[in-house]
């Protein structure tokens, strides 16, 4: 029997779509396919290369309205957000259409020869998606992936499938080969684990939790298979006393709750020096009070609810009776998995809710001392991927930049995601670069010829 999937509006809690779901021995024969096409993809002249990714650019433009409605709907992002997230693919596929024509290898000088280095891409390579930003993480594997030369098994959470597989369409109808690029919605540990044992697979990408990404690593070591990583996160809001508060505090809640905080780079602890603590506090309550929660298929909707009601459970669990709530926002009843912006204050570091990723609109607020302790309670956990601090000092802004271990800083604004700059964490928060120039190491293998060039 056919297993299938009914995908679920997280608004509404009705069924969108039933899907059918990809079993093993379909995966093995959609890899065996995507092997087969990887000779004549890698031999596409670049600049044809590129002319097909550009393609596919346009294809995706022209569908924003159509992808952005589908991810409303199958995961209740609000409707600006998801524009900016189809957005997102094409301007990563326009981004690396540059490639094919730009990667270059390098003349290394040598005794009796000519040396010389080459990107080859390397095969086929596996892309596992979580339900969080099914668009964008998904662009971030396949665009580069594709233009280095490879082809790529896509597999998209099983939860959030529909914008995946419309893109495979998109790709097709750009003129992508459909076995360079296909879509394979179905189970983690079907599908995903596939990618993980089967040796056709060169390389997998996996965005998801730390637990599984862990696993997927494991695995992988078996074949000696390479991995990217984009695992959990922690991260840290640093706001010292020399800061534009009003700016800090207005921008706050949006750095952590938006997505509904199902975002792993939510800022979700916010340390804030103690001298500023009760100012800020008093700036951060008409900023979360002000967050509109609603529809996410209104304009004017800055928050949608939560993926699933099992997900809502575990968020609940972080804020149990007596929690010390000490701002809590609106959010709508009735049907919907919603879970209104909480902000928990003064919490002890060492509580869960302030170690453990909560993956919801919970934020845990903490004083600190000076610069030393700011840092020493920022490094304090397992991840390190992205983060911001606010202060006017620039010193200490670089100062605190280089001290905290985190992949994606940003100073005086919470903006740590652009297409052409690298994105990545450290710790346990992942292993790798996406995005920007970086990403195409992860896609090729460096390879060196020499040359001799000595007459005898
Ligand atoms: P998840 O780990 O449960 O699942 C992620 C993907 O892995 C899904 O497609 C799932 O089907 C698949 N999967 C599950 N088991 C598998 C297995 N055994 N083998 C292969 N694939 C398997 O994560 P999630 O709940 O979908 O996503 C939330 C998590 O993702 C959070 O921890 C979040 O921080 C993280 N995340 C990280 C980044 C980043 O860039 N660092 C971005 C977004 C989300």
């Amino acid at each position: 029997m056919t297993a299938t999937y009914d995908v679920v509006n997280p608004a509404t809690e009705g069924v969108v779509e039933t899907v059918t779901l990809t079993s093993a021995e379909e995966t093995d024969a959609a890899i065996g396919r995507a092997h087969s096409a990887y000779a004549s993809w890698r031999a596409v002249a670049p600049a044809d290369r590129a002319r097909l990714l550009r393609r596919f650019a346009a294809a995706v433009d022209a569908d924003i309205e159509n992808l952005a409605a589908l991810e409303v709907a199958s995961a209740g992002h609000t409707i600006s957000n998801a524009r900016w997230e189809a957005g997102n693919v094409r301007d990563v596929l326009q981004y690396y259409s540059a490639a094919p024509e730009r990667l270059f290898g390098r003349q290394i000088p040598v005794a009796g020869g000519v040396d010389i280095t080459f990107k080859e891409p390397l095969g086929v390579v596996g892309v596992i998606v979580p339900w969080n930003f099914p668009m964008p993480i998904a662009g971030w594997g396949f665009a580069p992936a594709l233009a280095a030369g490879n082809t790529v098994v896509l597999k998209p959470a099983e939860v959030t499938p529909l914008t995946a597989i419309r893109l495979g369409e998109l790709a097709r109808e750009a003129g992508i080969p459909a076995d360079v690029f296909q879509v394979l919605p179905g189970k983690g540990s079907v599908v995903g684990q596939r990618f993980v044992d089967n040796p056709d697979v060169h390389k997998v990408v996996f965005t998801g939790s730390t637990e599984v990404g862990k696993a997927i690593m494991a695995g992988c070591a078996a074949q000696v298979k390479p991995v990217t990583l984009e695992l959990g996160g922690k991260s840290a809001n640093v706001v010292f006393a020399d800061a534009d508060l009003e700016r800090a505090a207005a921008g706050a809640p949006y750095a952590v709750f938006d997505n509904a905080g199902q975002d792993c780079c939510a800022r979700s602890r916010i340390l804030v020096q103690r001298s500023v603590f009760d100012r800020f506090m008093e700036l951060l309550e008409p900023a979360v009070q002000g967050v509109r929660v609603e529809d996410p298929s209104l304009d004017s909707a800055e928050m949608g609810p939560l993926i699933s009601a099992a997900h809502r459970e575990k968020v609940a669990s972080y804020v149990p009776d007596g929690a010390p709530v000490a701002i809590r926002g609106d959010a709508p009843t009735g049907a919907g998995y919603w879970f209104p912006p909480t902000v928990l204050a003064p919490v002890d570091p060492a509580d869960r809710s302030a170690t453990e990723e909560i993956f919801g609109p919970v934020v845990v607020v903490i004083p600190f001392d000076d610069e030393a302790d700011a840092v020493r309670i920022a490094n304090d956990s397992p991840y390190g991927l992205s983060g911001s601090l606010w202060t006017a000092d620039v010193g200490r802004a670089l100062r605190v930049a280089r001290a905290l271990e985190t992949g994606a800083l940003s100073v005086n604004s919470n903006s740590s995601v652009r297409y052409s700059t690298p994105f990545g964490g450290f710790k346990q928060s992942g292993l790798g670069r996406e995005l920007g120039p970086d990403a195409l190491d992860s896609f090729t293998e460096v390879k060196n010829v020499f040359i001799n060039t000595e007459v005898t």
